[in-house]
C-alpha cells in the first residue's frame, strides 16, 4: 500500500480509500462490517461514509467495525458529509455531527465535508454567518471533527474560487480516467494550495469496468481499462486518496494490488488517451441518483441516463438507440419503470440536482423520440 500526506496536515493516509456507499445491503451488517475490517488488513486507512448511503445503513455499519476497531482508533481516519440545504444553520449541523457519531459509535470524526457542492448559491448557504461552516468550526474547537473539508461537482475555475479563501483543508472532487481533462484546473488549484485531496468514482460511476470494449483504448500494456483507471488516480501525485466503492472482498484486492504496483502514467500515454477523450465522455451518467428522488412524475431518470451513456460510449445511430431501448423496457433495467421518457413535464428539478450538469431533459426528448419510432414501426394489434 502507498500512503500519501494529506495536504498540509502531518497525516499519512493509504492511497486507496474505502468508500462506503456500496455495500451490498442483502448482506447483514456484520457481513459488511468484516469487511471494513479486511480492508483495514490490507492497509487501507481511509474511510469514507455519509447519512443517506446504502439506504442510509452505511455510517451504522463504518459504526460495529469501528467499535470492534477501537483499541486501533489513532491509526485510521473516517470521514463523512452533510449537505448546506439539509443543515443550513450552525445549530443544526451540530445536532448532524452529533449523530454521526453516535452512528459511527467514536468520539471524533477525523474529516467532515461540507457535502456536494454544486453551485454557488449552495456554497453561500454554507458559509453565511450562523451557518454550517460556522457550526463546523465549533465542533471542532470541542474536539468532536478534527479537520474540515469540502465536496463539490463544480467545473475547474469555481473550484478554484470556492478554494481560494483558505477555509477547507481538503476536497473531494470527482475526476477519473475518462474526465480528467475537463476537471483538471479544480485538481491543480486543490494541490498547490497544499489541500488533501481525495477523488471519487475513480472508475465513473462502473462506467469503465462495465464498458471496458468501448473504453480498450484505456488500457495500457498489460493493463485492462479498469486496472489502468485505479493507476491513473492512485499514482497521480496531486491526488492524495483515491475513494473505491467496495462491495466484495475482490474489489478490495483489485484496488490494493494496483495500489502496489501504481507507477504514474507516461507522456505518451496520457497523449494517446488525450487523443480519444472528447468532451462528451465529460457528460456521462455516473449513476450516483441524485436525481432520483426529484421527479414528480416518476421517471427513472438515472435508468434512462445510463441507457443514454450507451450512445455516448458506442456511438450508436437512432436507430439501434430504439431498439435497445425496446428492448430494455421489455427484458431489461427500464422493465419496472413507472413513466416513460415523454411523461417529463419539463420542471428542472432533476437538471438542478444532478451532480453531472447533464442536459437530462433534452436526452429525454431524444428517448421519447426513440420510444415513438418503437411504436411507428409497429402495426397497430387493433
Ligand atoms: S424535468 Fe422531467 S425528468 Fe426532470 S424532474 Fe422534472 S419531470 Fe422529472
Ligand atoms: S442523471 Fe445526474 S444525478 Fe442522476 S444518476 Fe446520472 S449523474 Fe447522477
Amino acid at each position: 500500500m502507498i500512503y500519501k500526506q494529506y495536504g498540509k496536515t502531518e497525516l499519512n493516509v493509504s492511497a486507496v480509500g474505502f468508500g462506503g456507499m456500496r455495500f451490498d445491503t442483502a448482506r447483514s451488517q456484520a457481513e459488511n462490517a468484516d469487511l471494513i475490517h479486511y480492508a483495514f488488513d490490507q492497509g487501507i486507512t481511509w474511510f469514507d461514509t455519509a447519512p443517506g448511503y446504502c439506504s442510509d445503513q452505511s455510517e451504522d455499519i463504518f459504526g460495529r467495525a469501528i467499535k470492534k476497531l477501537a483499541p486501533r482508533r489513532e491509526d485510521f481516519f473516517i470521514s463523512t458529509k452533510a449537505m448546506p440545504a439539509d443543515f443550513p444553520t450552525a445549530v443544526n449541523t451540530r445536532a448532524a455531527v452529533a449523530k454521526s457519531l453516535r452512528r459511527l459509535q467514536t468520539d471524533y470524526i477525523d474529516f467532515f465535508y461540507v457535502w456536494c457542492i454544486r453551485s454557488w448559491p449552495e456554497y453561500e448557504l454554507a458559509m453565511k454567518p450562523g451557518g454550517m461552516y460556522e457550526g463546523l468550526l465549533q465542533c471542532r474547537e470541542e474536539g468532536l471533527i478534527r479537520h474540515i473539508a469540502v465536496s463539490t461537482h463544480l467545473r475547474g475555475e469555481r473550484v478554484e474560487q470556492l478554494l481560494s479563501k483558505n477555509e477547507f483543508e481538503g476536497v473531494l472532487l470527482g475526476v477519473n480516467l475518462l474526465n480528467f481533462l475537463y476537471r483538471w484546473k479544480g485538481v491543480e488549484a486543490a494541490a498547490r494550495m497544499g489541500l488533501g485531496v481525495a477523488a471519487m468514482n475513480p472508475l465513473a460511476g462502473g462506467i469503465i469496468p462495465s464498458h471496458e470494449k468501448e473504453l480498450a483504448f484505456l488500457g495500457t500494456e498489460g493493463q485492462t481499462p479498469t486496472e489502468a483507471a485505479l493507476r491513473f488516480c492512485l499514482s497521480c501525485p496531486q491526488i492524495t486518496v483515491t475513494l473505491n466503492g467496495f462491495t466484495t472482498k475482490d474489489h478490495i484486492d483489485t484496488a490494493c494490488r494496483a495500489a502496489d504496483r501504481a507507477k504514474p502514467l507516461t507522456n505518451e500515454e496520457i497523449t494517446r488517451i488525450r487523443s480519444h477523450v472528447t468532451e462528451k465522455m465529460d457528460r456521462l451518467c455516473t449513476g450516483c441518483q441524485y436525481c432520483m428522488d426529484k421527479c414528480p412524475r416518476q421517471i427513472p431518470i438515472a435508468s434512462f441516463m445510463q441507457f443514454y451513456n450507451n450512445k455516448i460510449l458506442a456511438g450508436k445511430s437512432d436507430q439501434e438507440m430504439s431498439k435497445d431501448l425496446d428492448f430494455q423496457k421489455k427484458w431489461g433495467f427500464l422493465v419496472d419503470r413507472k413513466a416513460e421518457a415523454e411523461d417529463c413535464i419539463r420542471c428542472g428539478r432533476c437538471e438542478m440536482a444532478c451532480t453531472q450538469h447533464l442536459d437530462i431533459i433534452h436526452r429525454l426528448e431524444e428517448i421519447a423520440d426513440w420510444e415513438r419510432a418503437v411504436k411507428e414501426s409497429k402495426p397497430d394489434p387493433r
